[in-house]
């Protein structure tokens, strides 16, 4: 059997469906996204779905920006809630950091990021129950949160489905079709090929294998990380995500009143197989948790651990995505979005239908050339000029 299709998109993670999503909104609705699984059935259903504009490098600032405008309007454009909470982001450093905060802010505000410094009785009306101390700034965004990705997901499929595009689940893409060096299309599992010009591999995690036939390498290294929910004991509904990169932790609300912790010390890695791995905090994890919230929120009195679980971010040198043409014409690759790729779901698939309909971004703010995969070869890499001392590798 075969078919044909303008477009491919292999992976239905968000931000496969994002591209595809974008790609409709642009008139482009030959296309079919071939998911092996079920939509958001990856990582993007593990996603903490945080909302924060705060990045050093300026094209992702103006990315999770765009992410940030779409999420707001997600009511109007896609009639569901996406799951999306404004409650508030805050960022806190100790003193090594303070300069890199703010000519972080700045560097934000200048690509229309809304974002200021408070001061320590400001978060502590917010965080009643956080032992402030160790923190020399806070930068703020009112407009931040969280989302739900694996809702967000299922929005964007839905909005591209009712505008033409196929949307198939359950159906495992066995290989890509070339002809020299071009992409003519894809083969599926059970042997179906279909044609197309274009096809965009956003398969996260399980990118690197998939494309390593085709002679280039997207350096992605899969790396294990954890998640523990825990009752604080204590009513918190209303307060703001907050990272505390003094400690190196990340804490938000989660529906039901829980507080969803993660780890932002990613100085040491676990790397793993993607589709094996501990899908559960272990004891040292749970131990490290309970330190580290004891110590920055002794208000969380009778705190207690729920539940915990595990996902993978797909991590290239830099921390940073690849978005872009390979060496395969008519081929993109779209992963390694390192722990980061929710929040810029939006603007990612606006730039990968920018890249396939026009070739180049239609946004000023976020070149196409600082996604480009040649960046690792070139030992060109998208890095913050204003990196925060053992907080760099996401911000
Ligand atoms: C624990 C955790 C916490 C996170 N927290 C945040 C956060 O707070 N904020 C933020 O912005 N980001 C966060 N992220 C990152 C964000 O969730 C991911 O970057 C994003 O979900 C990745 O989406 P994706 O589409 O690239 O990958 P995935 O969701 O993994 O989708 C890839 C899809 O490709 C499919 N696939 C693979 N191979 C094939 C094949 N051969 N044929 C067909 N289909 C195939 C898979 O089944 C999968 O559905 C977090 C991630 C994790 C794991």
């Amino acid at each position: 059997m075969s078919e044909t299709a303008d477009v491919v998109i292999v992976g239905g993670g968000i931000e496969g469906v994002a591209a595809a999503w974008a790609l409709s909104q642009r008139g482009v609705t030959d296309v079919l996204v071939a998911e092996r699984n079920t939509v958001g059935s990856g990582m993007t259903g593990k996603s903490s779905g945080i909302v924060r504009c705060h990045y050093g490098v300026s094209s992702l600032a103006a990315m999770a920006a765009v992410g940030l405008e779409v999420f707001e309007k997600a009511d109007d454009m896609f009639g569901v809630d996406i799951g999306f909470r404004q409650t508030g982001y805050v960022v806190g450093v100790g003193e090594p950091n303070v300069d890199s905060l703010r000519k972080s802010l700045a560097g934000q505000r200048s690509v229309g990021v809304q974002t200021e410094e408070i001061d320590h009785s400001d978060v502590a009306a917010m965080w009643p129950f956080a032992d402030l101390t160790p923190f020399a700034a806070f930068g703020w965004e009112s407009r931040g949160g969280y989302g739900d990705a694996y809702l967000t997901a299922q929005a964007f499929a839905a909005s591209a489905r009712s505008a033409g595009v196929r949307i198939r689940q359950g159906t495992p893409v066995a290989e890509l079709l070339t002809d020299r060096d071009t992409v003519t299309g894809i083969r599926l599992a059970d042997g179906t090929t279909v044609s197309a010009g274009t096809v965009v591999v956003a398969t996260g995690v399980w990118t690197k294998p998939f494309l390593e036939p085709y002679g280039f390498d997207v350096p992605i290294r899969v790396v294990r990380e954890q998640i523990v929910t825990i009752d604080p004991g204590v009513e918190t509904a209303g307060v703001p995500v907050f990272s505390d990169l003094v400690s190196l932790q990340y804490v938000r609300t989660e529906v039901g009143g829980e507080i969803l912790f993660g780890n932002s010390d990613l100085s040491d890695v676990e790397e793993v197989d993607p589709d094996r791995y501990l899908n559960r905090a272990t004891e040292a994890f749970v131990d490290l948790t309970v330190d580290k919230v004891g110590t920055r929120f002794p208000g969380f009195g009778g705190a207690t651990i729920r539940a915990s679980y595990a996902g993978c971010y797909d991590v290239t040198p830099d921390w940073n995505p690849v978005i872009g043409a390979t060496p395969i014409g008519g081929l993109f690759v779209v992963a390694g979005f390192s722990g980061h790729g929710f929040k810029i779901a939006p603007a990612v698939g606006r730039l990968v239908a920018d890249l396939v309909v026009d070739g180049r971004s239609a946004d000023p703010r976020i070149p196409e050339s600082d996604f480009r995969l040649a960046r690792f070869a070139e030992n060109d890499l998208l890095k913050t000029p204003y990196p925060y001392v053992g907080a760099g590798q996401m911000r």
